[in-house]
Parts: structure tokens; sequence; C-alpha cells
């Protein structure tokens, strides 16, 4: 029994697309426990500190701006193995190569409007949930 949180964002392509609930209902199915939740607008700059990790990379402009370009949710989960368990609901980065079944084959648009994020690691969830939810 390993019990983690671990950061969810819907981004913003779902949330546009109506689909916080659809994505909600798919984490409450799992049985996995939303403990904080809230509505947010990203500013760049926001943006860009969350993405602090991929900025030499060369899809970090468009990113950043995609990300602060309307509406996000962000969720803090909790449960057993939570963080491994959400990034195998979420799929793979690119809808494309994610299984049938996940998120992102389901519902996302393409690899960078990808409908979700989730933290990678402890290390990244460290850095993740006190980003965005004081005191957490
Ligand atoms: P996330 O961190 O959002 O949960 P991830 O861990 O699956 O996604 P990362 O490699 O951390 O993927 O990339 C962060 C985000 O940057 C991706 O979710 C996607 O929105 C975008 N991204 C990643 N690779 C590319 C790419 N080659 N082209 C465009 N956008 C990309
Ligand atoms: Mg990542």
């Amino acid at each position: 029994m390993m019990t983690e949180r671990t950061l969810a964002i819907i981004k913003p392509d779902a949330v546009e697309r109506k689909l916080i609930g659809n994505i909600l209902s798919r984490i409450e199915e799992s049985g996995l426990d939303i403990i904080a939740l809230r509505t947010a607008s990203l500013s760049k700059e926001e943006a860009e500190g969350f993405y602090n990790v991929h900025a030499h990379r060369p899809f970090f402009d468009s990113l950043t701006s995609y990300m602060s370009s309307g509406p996000v949710v962000l969720a803090v989960l909790e449960g057993d193995n939570v963080i491994s368990k959400w990034r195998q609901l979420m799929g793979a980065t690119d809808p494309k190569e994610a299984e049938e079944g996940t998120i992102r084959r389901d519902l996302a648009v393409d690899k960078e409007k990808n409908s979700v994020h989730g933290s990678d690691s402890p290390e990244s969830v460290a850095f993740e949930i006190p980003y965005f939810f004081n005191g957490l």
C-alpha cells in the first residue's frame, strides 16, 4: 500500500469542449479520490513556471501559450499508487499512441492538445501540488 497524491489538470482543449464532467467521472469511476478541485486561468508566466522542466524544448512556447489560452481545472487526486494509476488512465502523450479506453485516446485532439496532465514522479508532485494549492 502506497497512498500518494498527484496533480491532475484538465487542459484548455477539454474544458472548451465541455469534457470536464466526462473526465471527472472517469477519475471517480476508477476509484481515485478527488481531495481538492478548482478552476483557474493560467497566465503565460504561470504556465512557463509550471512547465519549467521543458523550458529548453522546441515546443515550450507553443505549449505555454496553449496552456494559458483558456480555463483549466486543477485537481489533487489521492489513492494507492495514484501517480501511476492516473498516468495509465490518461494514456500516452500522443493520443495516436495511447491505449484504447484511455482519456487521451478517447478525447484528445493531438500531441499538444492532449486534454489532461498528470505528475510523473513523487518529485514532480512535490513541486506541482503546492504550485497551485497553498498548504497542500
Ligand atoms: P503532461 O506533463 O502534460 O502530463 P506528458 O508527461 O505526457 O504530459 P511531457 O513530455 O511532460 O508529456 O510534455 C508536456 C506536454 O507538452 C504534453 O502533455 C503536451 O501537451 C506537450 N508536448 C509534449 N511533446 C510535444 C511535442 N512533441 N509537440 C507538441 N507538444 C508537445
Ligand atoms: Mg509530463
